[in-house]
C-alpha cells in the first residue's frame, strides 16, 4: 500500500490521456489555449499503462481517466481494457464532457468501463453554448442517456457560475432525481486559465437555492471523497465538492498522471516530477522511485482559499484533468 509524506493511504490514479478538448468551458480553458502539447510529446497509452501496472502493483485499485476531453484520443477503448485485464475488481471511472459519448458508450463498457462522470452545467441550449463556446446540448444528453442504457454508472458534475447558471440548481438537480443519477456541484476553482470575471458560487450559496424547495440534511460523506454529501426527504442524495474549505484534504488518496508524463501530488501545486524518461526507457525501478518520492511531498492541503493571500493557481484543469 503507497502512503504519502503525511502518512496519507494513496489508492486512486487520475490519468489524463490528453489536454485537447473539443469544448472551451469558461471556468477550465482560454479560446486559444496556448499551451498545446504536440501530439508526439504525449506517452503513449502503452507507456501510460506501464506507469499504472506499477500503481496497481502497489495497491492502486481505482483509476479514472480524464483529461482535457479523453474521449478525443483514439483507441481509448482499447487501454481502457488493457487495464481492466490486468487485474480484477479495479474501480475504472471515466469523467468527460459526454459530446462523444453516445458513439463510445458500449465499446467503453465493453472494455471494462465501470463508472462515468458527466459534466453538464446546465440544461438550456443557449447557456450551454454560452459556457462551453458551442452548442453542444444535444449530444451531451444523448450521451448521458445512452450511458445509462449500456448500463455504466452515472454521475453529473455541474460548476454553479453566478449569472450563468446558477439559476438552474433546482432543475438540474431534479433532472438528476428523475434519472436516478446522483449529481456533484463544485465550486468553481480559480485558476489563471478562466475567463475574467468569472464568479462561482460557494457550497452555502448553493444549498440555500435548494433549501428553497427541499428540506435535506447532511450525512457520512464517503471516506476520501472530495465531496460533501447531502440528503433530501425522500432520500435522493447529492454532494457538494467545496476544495476552498479544504475538509477533504485530511484524508486525500489520489495523484495525477498528464498525458505528458508529469505525475501530481496535489491539483493546486504546480510541484510535479516527469516519468516520461523513465517508462520511455522501460525502467520501472526509476519510475517507483519517482513515484515514491512525488508521494513523499504530497502537500498536506490546496490553497483554494478565499481569505488566504487570494491564492490563483496556476495549474490547467484541462491539462491535470481536474
Ligand atoms: N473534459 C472532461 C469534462 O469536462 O468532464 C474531463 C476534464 S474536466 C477538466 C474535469 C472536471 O473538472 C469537469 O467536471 C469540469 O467541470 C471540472 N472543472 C474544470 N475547471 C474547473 C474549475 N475551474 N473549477 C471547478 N471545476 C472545474
Ligand atoms: Fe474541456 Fe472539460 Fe475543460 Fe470543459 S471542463 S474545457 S470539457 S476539459
Amino acid at each position: 500500500m503507497l502512503r504519502d509524506g503525511h502518512g496519507r493511504k494513496v489508492n486512486y490514479l487520475r490519468v489524463s490521456v490528453t489536454q485537447r478538448c473539443n469544448f472551451r468551458c469558461q471556468y477550465c480553458m482560454p479560446e486559444k489555449p496556448f499551451s498545446w502539447v504536440p501530439k508526439e510529446n504525449l506517452l503513449s497509452f502503452e507507456e501510460l499503462f506501464l506507469f499504472i501496472k506499477i500503481c496497481i502493483d502497489e495497491g492502486v485499485d481505482k483509476i479514472r481517466i480524464t483529461g482535457g476531453e479523453p474521449l478525443l484520443r483514439n483507441g481509448l477503448s482499447g487501454f481502457i481494457k488493457m487495464i481492466s485485464d490486468y487485474k480484477s475488481g479495479l474501480d475504472i471511472a471515466l469523467t468527460t464532457n459526454g459530446y462523444l459519448l453516445s458513439d463510445l458508450a458500449q465499446e467503453l463498457k465493453d472494455a471494462g468501463l465501470i463508472r462515468i462522470n458527466v459534466s453538464l452545467d446546465t440544461l438550456r441550449h443557449d447557456v450551454a453554448k454560452k459556457i462551453a463556446g458551442k452548442d453542444v446540448l444535444t449530444k451531451v444528453l444523448d450521451g448521458i442517456s445512452r450511458a445509462q442504457e449500456v448500463g455504466l454508472g452515472v454521475k453529473i458534475n455541474n460548476v454553479p457560475l453566478k449569472h450563468v447558471n446558477s439559476d438552474e440548481i433546482i432543475e438540474i438537480l431534479e433532472y438528476c432525481k428523475k434519472r436516478d443519477m446522483s449529481i456533484r456541484f463544485i465550486e468553481y476553482m480559480e485558476n489563471r486559465y478562466a475567463k475574467d470575471k468569472i464568479q462561482g458560487m460557494s457550497e452555502e450559496e448553493i444549498k440555500k437555492v435548494i433549501a428553497t424547495k427541499y428540506k435535506f440534511v447532511e450525512i457520512k460523506r464517503e471516506s476520501s471523497s472530495p465531496s460533501k454529501l447531502y440528503e433530501l426527504e425522500n432520500g435522493y442524495q447529492f454532494g457538494i465538492i467545496n476544495p476552498h474549505a479544504h475538509d477533504f484534504c485530511e484524508d486525500c488518496n489520489r495523484i495525477r498522471l498528464t498525458a505528458e508524463g508529469v505525475l501530481i501530488p496535489c491539483l493546486y501545486f504546480e510541484e510535479a516530477m516527469n516519468i516520461k524518461k523513465a517508462v520511455q526507457n522501460g525502467n520501472i525501478i526509476e519510475a517507483t522511485k519517482i513515484l515514491k518520492e512525488v508521494l513523499k511531498n504530497k502537500p498536506e492541503k490546496n490553497r483554494w482559499s478565499t481569505d488566504e493571500n487570494n491564492e490563483i493557481s496556476n495549474r490547467a484543469f484541462y491539462e491535470t484533468g481536474g
